[in-house]
This record gives C-alpha cells, structure tokens and sequence, in this order.
C-alpha cells in the first residue's frame, strides 16, 4: 500500500491521471481504506470547487 504522503503528493499535484495502471489503483484503493486520505481528498476538491468560484466571482479590480 501507499504512503499517505504519496497519496496526497499526487492528488494535490493532479499527477493521479498520469500515472502508470498499477498506481492509480492504488490510488484508488487507498483512500477507501484511509479514512483520512478519504477526508482529504474531499477536502482539497471542495477547495477547488472555492477557489474555481472564487476566480469566476472576482471583482474586476485590476
Ligand atoms: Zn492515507
């Protein structure tokens, strides 16, 4: 199994789509038996949910 850290590694850096077969399975499988990779990673897509909005939403101040 994976490191938590790895897992992390790639989600922040979007790498998942990239990588070879056998480690997007376990990146798949990770955070369904890592309840805090599974919290993460809905975390950290909530926050670009925000952060997408955000941007759409700015003022145009300059
Ligand atoms: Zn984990």
């Amino acid at each position: 199994m994976i490191r938590c850290k790895t897992f992390i590694q790639w989600v922040v850096t979007e790498q998942i789509n990239q990588l070879s077969i056998s480690k997007r399975v376990q990146a798949t499988i990770h955070p369904l038996m890592c309840y805090k990779c599974r919290t993460f990673k809905r975390n950290n897509k909530a926050l670009n949910q925000i952060l997408s909005e955000y941007d759409a939403n700015k003022p145009d101040a300059g």
